[in-house]
């Protein structure tokens, strides 16, 4: 089968032979849990627990009226210490719910428990997809209910799951792919079934042949679903960029999938919903690779929302000695940390460790014009021009030349001989439209 493409982009070293053939394996039971109170894209969540409450596992411990979130659970069995402020992966502060662990979980999450899919009509699959808190898992954490919520005016005709985990180093939609296969496509199935989708995709790239065959099996028997083989190019994990390799659609700039019938999913937030309607089980955990050249052991983990990362990493060796650089998520998009002290959310899916000769200090130089960041862009910007814009508050003209659309994927920044950190004037420029925006509104 050809391997499909987008146009653009870029090919960086993946590095995944640290951990790819490392099985997911569970992480010690952590004895307390920071919870941030905001784990997705929208409104942020109260707390539905106080200091001293006990809570079970799987519990429901914080949510919102609001349409556009997803609750929040307990990942122990234990005791509620504290509510307080704590800065997240991404460096924002938030509140968050201490748990001190019990000696022993008691699952109890309200979350009925149902073999199939045959007796649940689109709603329910999608209030069970609520209540359980699920939200996007490559790292984008938008509540996955409202994005199979589809308005009256649209149609859906393909789910797509997004197994091509393009991120340099990251192995775990990859795991998951080869060690629950049919959990994603029971979960690829209910989503299919919540947005009234007739088929489904599960595109993989061509760089994960276990992962392909071993999704292959499992659709083997289904006449809607099948398994897509995609070239290994960065950001080929992009929404737009699946939607255009695989169908040839291209969605319109400022739109969504949505307004070409399609709707995208990750391959592990697929196995996290056939979790929550088999099982009765919320997100309360995930998978996450500890990697890099200054990671002692390497390895797959399951953890629980809440564990600080730092023991994650003291439990994949420790960091080497010239360990220089700690990144949540990977390489390309993923969040510089000052220190370990900062619990994983649910879009938490890489713990990076980079060595100093990988993080030498680049001072950028002047722009030399050469036009190697128009080329790589997945979206057809034009960066280095935002890029000036930005710094000269150019608003009128940033929104003109759509820096909205930019997915912030870092292919440009990559690519310049300039060594400019054209990502971080792009997200500033885009900090700049949406605030004139929330003006004139
Ligand atoms: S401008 Fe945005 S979308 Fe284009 S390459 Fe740079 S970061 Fe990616
Ligand atoms: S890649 Fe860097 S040096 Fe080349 S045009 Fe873009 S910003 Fe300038």
């Amino acid at each position: 089968m050809k391997a499909l493409t987008f146009k653009q982009g870029i090919h960086p070293e993946y590095n995944k032979d640290l951990t790819k053939d490392k099985p997911l394996k569970n992480a010690k039971r952590p004895e307390e849990v920071i919870i941030p109170l905001k784990q997705h894209i929208g409104a942020p969540l109260k707390a539905l627990v106080k200091k001293g409450d006990q809570v079970d596992l799987g519990q429901k411990i914080a949510d919102s009226d609001s349409f556009v979130c997803a609750p929040i659970h307990a990942s122990v069995s234990g005791t509620v210490k504290e509510i307080r402020k704590v800065t997240d992966p991404g460096g924002n502060i938030v509140d968050a719910v201490v748990i001190e662990a019990a000696e022993e979980d008691k699952l109890n999450s309200g979350l009925e428990k149902h073999d199939s899919l045959d007796q649940l009509d689109s709603a329910s699959i999608r209030k069970i997809i609520r209540e359980a808190g699920i939200v996007g898992m490559g790292g984008a954490m938008f509540p996955t209910h409202v994005k199979v919520s589809i308005p009256d005016d649209k149609e859906v005709d393909y789910v797509i799951l997004n197994g091509a985990e393009c991120e340099p180093y990251l192995t775990v939609d990859h795991r998951v792919m080869v060690e629950r296969p049919k959990s994603i496509v029971f979960g690829l199935k209910a989503l299919m079934k919540a947005a009234d989708a007739p088929k489904g995709i599960i595109g993989i790239e061509e760089n994960k042949p276990e992962a392909i065959e071993s999704m292959q099996d499992a659709v083997a028997e289904e006449n809607n679903i099948e398994v897509q083989t995609l070239e290994t190019k960065y950001p080929q994990g992009g929404e737009k960029m699946l939607i255009e390799a695989i169908l040839g659609r291209e969605v319109p700039a400022g739109g969504l999938p949505l307004d070409v019938g399609v709707v995208v999913n990750n391959t592990s937030t697929a196995a996290a919903v056939a979790d929550a309607i088999r099982d009765g089980k919320p997100l309360y955990e995930r998978s996450i690779s500890i990697t890099g050249r200054g990671i002692n052991s390497p390895q797959n983990l399951i953890y629980r929302i809440g564990t600080n990362i730092g023991d994650l990493v003291e439990e994949a060796g420790g960091l080497k000695e010239d360990a220089a650089k700690v990144i949540t998520g990977g390489p390309m998009m993923g969040a510089a940390q000052k220190h370990l002290n900062v619990p994983g959310v649910k879009g938490t899916s890489g713990i990076l460790v980079l060595v100093r000769e990988e993080v030498e200090n680049y001072e950028p130089s002047p722009c030399i014009n050469c036009a190697k960041c128009v080329d790589a862009c997945p979206m057809f910007l034009m960066p280095t021009q935002l890029v000036n814009y930005a710094k000269n508050d150019m608003v009128d003209e940033l929104e003109e030349w759509q820096v909205l659309s930019c997915i912030e994927c870092g292919s440009c920044s990559f690519v310049c001989p300039a060594k400019i950190p054209l990502v971080h004037h792009l997200r500033l420029g885009k900090a700049q439209v949406m605030a004139k925006k929330r003006e004139e509104n």
